[in-house]
């Protein structure tokens, strides 16, 4: 295959399609607006400390492996991934806490140590999401869904009947789990996605399902590593990369891809790949009459979208023992501590995710030091109540180090900062062109889902494809990289000669 393809924008979506579409003999050029790949997934250099930037939790690892063995390389040369035990600890507003294992046995004597009574409970939970899970992968997630035959079919209606995805996550879990501290700490684990469990189908119980049976991996390093193994694969298969070149315009004439606008000069191709926000590039990239009827400018600035997030990077001259990799803090008040993300408000109490991968990695370690992410799920930016500014950042990160304090052991930890960070949702718009500084990407209610998401292939344009977190099958890391590999094939197929 000798056609050009130009992939706008090299986060993890644009660089898998590259590797992908590079493996199948085209030819492929990346063009990216900022001095390094990986979009989202990114990486914060202070000369003391190191931090991921956003993405920290890897699911299904055979999906991240699977990109180098499908190209005839073995990752084990590229970087290095092992399973975290327990997979989160989570610490409850009454200074107890819960380590969440994969390993069924670990987990059960945990449960059983913990929450007397309450492992039967939980694995029947385990055993009930399987079936959505094995039925939402071979009839959904691996497939295109470009055609509504795709859905509309006998068996994938049975499935989607039998997966049940109409009650709420938090109606669901409250039928099968009573005990009130794992089943917050299972709604919390839903919101991966950023949308909201009290009012979005129960399908997304599969997250903790599946860490649950597949566990949580860890890339050494940090998953920043895992972005440069893939952009040292692009390039050894031939690949071309511009770094710092915004793309202003999708070329296209007679329906038909010609090349892009970059803002230095024009780069011709036969097919792009807009890995580049789907809402922003509707808005911004393509002429108005290429657009499809269902997501014009104006559809897309009223559809709905997730919520975003406000971290604290902590810089510390200490290492704390009693965190794992992964941690959570749930608070009382925890309905409330959720909703305000979906309701334009910074709740008075937190729920915290806290990213702490100096338990583990020394490259997160250096001299006793170590380095802290503490997430806060916050409204997006088509909530313009919220500024953001030095005011609101001041705000939310006195409660957040308030919080903290609140955890046994970390009693100490403002004594402690020697580097502070913030990200918020303008950071996400500013240097992502996130829509709404949206954190991921488009709302995966059930009408923005499947079928119902933005398609990867365009119905009016000859050669234009997308991949990303807003077109199917969704947003995280994994799922992005999936969508690739089904991209790709897609392409293949349409320009088999
Ligand atoms: C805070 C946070 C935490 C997350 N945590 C996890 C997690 O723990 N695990 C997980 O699996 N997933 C997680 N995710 C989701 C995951 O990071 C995303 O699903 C994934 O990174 C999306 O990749 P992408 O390639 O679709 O988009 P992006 O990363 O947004 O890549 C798009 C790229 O296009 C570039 N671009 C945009 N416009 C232009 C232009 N005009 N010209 C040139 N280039 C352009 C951007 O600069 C960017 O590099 C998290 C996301 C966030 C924000």
């Amino acid at each position: 295959m000798d056609e050009h393809v130009i992939v706008v924008g090299g986060g993890i979506g644009g660089l898998c399609s590259g590797i992908y579409l590079s493996n199948k003999g085209f030819q492929v050029t990346i063009v990216e607006k900022n001095e390094t790949l990986g979009g989202k997934i990114n990486i914060i250099n202070d000369k003391d400390f190191k931090f991921d930037l956003t993405a920290s939790i890897v699911m299904t690892p055979k999906i991240y492996t699977d990109v180098f063995t499908d190209v005839d390389k073995n990752y084990k040369n590229y970087f290095t991934i092992m399973p975290l035990s327990p997979i989160y600890r989570v610490f409850y507003y009454d200074k107890t806490y819960c380590d969440f294992y994969s390993e069924n046995n670990k987990m059960i004597n945990e449960l059983e140590k913990v929450f007397p009574g309450s492992s039967v409970e939980f694995i029947e939970f385990l055993s009930k999401s399987y079936k959505k899970y094995y039925l939402s992968k071979k009839k959904f997630l691996n497939r295109p869904m470009i055609d509504i035959n795709e859905i509309i079919n006998l068996s994938s209606i049975k499935s989607l009947m039998e997966i049940k995805p109409l009650s709420n996550t938090v109606s669901y879990l409250s039928r099968i789990i009573n005990n009130e501290k794992i089943r917050n700490y299972l709604i919390f684990s839903t919101m991966y996605i950023g949308v909201d469990p009290y009012k979005n189908s129960n399908i997304y119980t599969l997250i903790p399902a599946i860490s649950h049976m597949y566990g949580l991996w860890y890339i050494k390093g940090g998953l920043y590593t895992y972005i440069k193994a893939l952009e040292k694969l692009f390039e050894e298969m031939g690949g071309k990369i511009l770094k710092h070149i915004t793309v202003d315009k999708i070329i296209i004439e007679d329906n038909k891809i010609i090349g892009v606008q970059t803002e230095r000069d024009v780069l011709y191709g036969d097919i792009v790949v807009c890995n580049a926000d789907y809402s922003y590039a509707i808005s911004n990239l393509i002429e108005d009459k290429y657009i499809e009827k269902r997501y014009t400018k104006k559809k897309i600035e009223k559809m709905e979208y997730s919520c975003s997030v406000f971290i604290l990077y902590l810089g510390l001259d200490k290492i704390y023992k009693n965190l794992k990799v992964h941690n959570m803090y749930l608070c009382k008040n925890f309905k409330e501590s959720i909703e305000g993300a979906f309701e334009g408000r910074i709740p008075d109490e937190l729920s915290l995710y806290i990213y702490y991968a100096s338990a583990i990695d020394n490259n997160f370690r250096e001299n006793n030091t170590s380095s802290m992410n503490i997430m806060l799920r916050v409204p997006n930016l088509s909530f313009d109540n919220i500024k953001y500014d030095e005011k609101t950042i001041k705000q939310i990160r006195n409660k957040i180090i308030k919080t903290l304090k609140n955890i046994k052991g970390l009693e100490d930890i403002e004594n402690h900062i020697k580097y502070e960070n913030y990200l918020t949702p303008k950071t996400l718009r500013k240097n992502y062109n996130d829509y709404y500084g949206n954190a991921f990407g488009l709302s995966h209610k059930l009408s923005q889902s499947i079928y119902f998401r933005p398609h990867i292939k365009s119905e009016k344009v000859k050669g234009l494809y997308f991949i990303g977190s807003s077109t199917h099958p969704g947003n995280g890391a994994s799922v992005v990289i999936g969508g690739s590999k089904v991209l790709s094939n897609l392409i293949e197929k349409d320009y088999k000669k």
